[in-house]
């Protein structure tokens, strides 16, 4: 069975076919793509949000997914967690998010300092509702490296690595993303569904 992912970031959607060996949709592919309203306070409110939205437009056996993620900098109090897709304005390009965590950075004379990613993974079908969590450590730096990955992921460093994940590849961001370890636990209840 396929299992439909309520998302419409490219990067996602690529790192959960590669994640989930293609046995995903975006959503997109099944319906016209609809605006969410992301109201939710935390990642899984957002998640769960974003599941039940596409969920609600297809039938009984559907099982949706969906991702709401984003980085956390300790230094910024956790800014911009669940904003980070809008961190720069609500319409913000990547490139607009990830040119304002620099000029933060840059701000404060910060040339490198603790950050983390968090992707909470919700999960909607006829069975009910599920959400798992998970986390990568790591920290940011005041400049661009690499061009793989999206979003932050050229001034994110994991824990352990002297480069970003826009140099490390796409291979060393599944072992290690908060992406794949959530997706580790979704596994699980994919299982048992
Ligand atoms: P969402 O689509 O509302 O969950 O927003 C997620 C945002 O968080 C993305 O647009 C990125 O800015 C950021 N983000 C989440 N996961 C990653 C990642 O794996 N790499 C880089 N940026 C990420």
């Amino acid at each position: 069975m396929n299992i439909i992912l309520a998302s419409g970031n490219k990067g996602k959607i690529k790192e959960f076919k590669a994640y989930m060996d293609g046995n995903v949709l975006s959503y997109a592919d099944v319906m016209e793509p609809f605006e969410i309203v992301e109201d939710g306070k935390t990642f899984k409110e957002n998640a769960l949000i974003k599941a039940r939205a596409v969920y609600e437009k297809l039938d009984n056996e559907a099982i949706v997914i969906a991702d709401d993620s984003g980085i956390s900098v300790d230094i910024f109090d956790g800014e911009p967690g669940i904003y980070s897709a809008r961190y720069a304005g609500v319409d913000a390009t990547s490139e607009q998010n990830l040119n304002k965590l620099i000029c933060k950075l840059k701000e404060k004379n910060l040339k490198i300092t603790p950050a983390f990613y968090t992707a909470a993974i919700a999960l909607v079908c006829k069975k009910g509702e599920f959400c798992v969590h998970g986390w990568m450590y790591g920290n940011i730096i005041d400049e661009k490296r690499g061009k793989n990955g999206f979003g932050y992921d050229p001034i994110f460093m994991p824990l352990g690595y002297d480069k970003t994940l826009g140099e490390l590849g796409d291979e060393v961001k599944k072992k290690l993303s908060h992406r794949s370890s959530a997706l580790e636990l979704a596994k699980i209840i994919l299982k048992t569904i």
